[in-house]
């Protein structure tokens, strides 16, 4: 394996001989400058056993390697805007210091009109004055990982001593607040919160003043042979090394989310945002539904074809997406050849048309194919209701979803078109409760009654004793 170490700048693959005309004008890269490495421990993490991928090595990117991912990515764009973005492992590792360098290079490599921006995603856990003071200078927009209130956060997101890591990364959320830097959440959905959408939801928006949120559901897969092992974790446990993730298996760990559960979570919280706060929070896959309405696809796993968000590995691997830096999918090192160019290359490009081509007959007959597109790739091990294989283990729950929210999507799609802002849709559907009267089922899914679900808005604390979530809970 080729190292950082054995690079030189003046080396590397100049831009000149590789600008062509089916190059992909833009593309959003991950970069993870200190490898898989972190100083926390999730449960769920498989990406902490993406260290076997490089065995006795310091996981720290170098200041050639830096440079040359810089240079490279600012040369590649042939959009104005370009985002550097950061993530892990825990880039916090790498110190501020690194990160200086980084918006060096930038100044030193922007094109006349390019606009760059950086982001920066993090546990929390190390977020000081320092790095918020640096943050807010450079305008960083900082995605925080928190799984909600400290009940559920807490079951899986724990240091290398199994304890909760809540308070630490309370903290980091205090530190941005008080240097003003912009920040969203980033929340898993795993077997722990799964149940509790609107609670989780309502933590981020009315205790962690959250305007932006991303829910990211936890699929951990595993075979007959490692389900076991699975289940206890990834983490270094005692007598053993970790064993490297891959994505294979059609089985899931017990901290995974259930598929249909998925789809109720996600309305659960839709069903409060749609009435409370379109237009002041925004939650990332009803933005990305909406938009999808005009035929836009912001985010890879609903578009028809993906294959535009490589992940970069400290020491200049490339690999064709962050959920698969794995053997097989390494397209090649940018000290040996231009990012650009592994970007465009012919098994970078089937990675990304596979993903339409490899749909299955349900998919493709789907009514909520335009939305959906199958999902991610990664998700695709479970057997449609045909009994063909490469389905998605998700299915039930983002049919639910894209089914269920449609109402109320189309009636902001339509406001849009007529000039008017998506939000309007708060009063539709506060006339529609209205005739509807509160005892129907809610829309939300749950079996309940609209006015001990969503219409209730008793804004108690939902983990409080004797709350009804609570004893659902317990
Ligand atoms: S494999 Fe999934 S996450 Fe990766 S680029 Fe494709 S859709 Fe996106
Ligand atoms: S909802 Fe299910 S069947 Fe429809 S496109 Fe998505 S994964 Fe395929």
């Amino acid at each position: 394996m080729r190292t950082c170490a054995s690079s030189s700048i003046t080396d590397d693959p100049q831009p000149a001989a590789i600008w062509r005309p089916d190059a992909p004008p833009r593309f959003h890269l991950l970069a993870k400058p200190s490898g898989s490495t972190c100083n926390i421990d999730c449960k769920y993490c498989f990406f902490l056993s993406k260290e076997a991928l490089y065995p006795n090595e310091k996981h720290r990117m170098s200041r050639a390697t830096l440079e040359t991912y810089i240079r490279q990515l600012l040369e590649s764009h042939r959009m104005p805007e370009v985002t550097v973005a950061w993530q892990g492992g825990e880039p916090t590792l790498m110190k501020v210091e690194f990160f200086r360098h980084a918006v060096d290079f930038v100044e030193k490599y922007r094109k006349p009109g390019q606009i760059v921006k950086h982001t920066f995603q993090t546990n929390g856990i190390l977020l000081d004055d320092e790095w918020c003071e640096f943050f807010k200078a450079h305008d960083f927009l900082v995605g925080l990982s928190v799984d909600g209130p400290r009940e559920v956060h807490d079951t899986f997101r724990v240091d290398r001593r199994a304890q909760g890591t809540f308070d630490l990364v309370m903290n980091g959320w205090k530190q941005l607040c008080k240097h003003g830097v912009e920040f969203n959440i980033l929340c898993t959905v795993n077997s722990a919160n799964e149940h509790h959408g609107r609670s989780v939801y309502r933590f981020f928006r009315d205790e962690l003043g959250a305007k932006w949120i991303q829910f990211i559901p936890i699929i951990e897969r595993a075979t007959e042979q490692t389900i076991q092992l699975a289940n206890r974790g990834w983490s270094e446990q005692e007598g053993r090394k970790r064993v490297l993730y891959t994505q294979t298996g059609n089985l899931v760990t017990d901290r995974s989310v259930g598929a249909r559960q998925y789809g109720l979570f996600l309305m659960d919280v839709f069903e409060e945002w749609v009435r409370r706060d379109v237009g002041r929070v925004f939650v990332q896959l009803f933005d990305v539904t909406l938009e999808a309405f005009f035929g836009r696809h912001l985010l890879c796993i609903h578009a028809p074809t993906c294959g535009l968000g490589p992940a970069l590995e400290y020491n200049g691997d490339l690999y064709s997406c962050d959920h698969f830096v794995e053997p097989g999918y390494r397209l090649g090192n940018i000290h040996d050849t231009h990012m650009l160019e592994l970007i465009a290359s012919p098994e970078q490009r089937k990675f990304g048309l596979d993903k339409r081509d490899s749909l299955t007959a349900q998919c493709r007959n789907c009514k909520v194919r335009a939305l959906c597109n199958g999902g991610c790739p990664k998700d695709r091990f479970a057997l449609s209701r045909d009994g063909e294989a490469g389905h998605n283990y998700l299915c039930a729950g983002l049919e639910l979803f894209f089914t269920q929210s449609r109402h109320a999507m189309e009636t902001m799609a339509k406001l849009y078109h007529d000039g008017r802002p998506p939000s309007d849709v708060m009063e539709t559907i506060a006339i529609e409760d209205k005739r509807r009267g509160p005892y129907v089922p809610c829309r939300c899914g749950s079996g309940r009654k609209f006015k001990f679900c969503h219409g209730n808005n008793t804004p108690r604390h939902p983990f409080d004793p004797g709350s009804s979530e609570a004893q659902r809970t317990s």
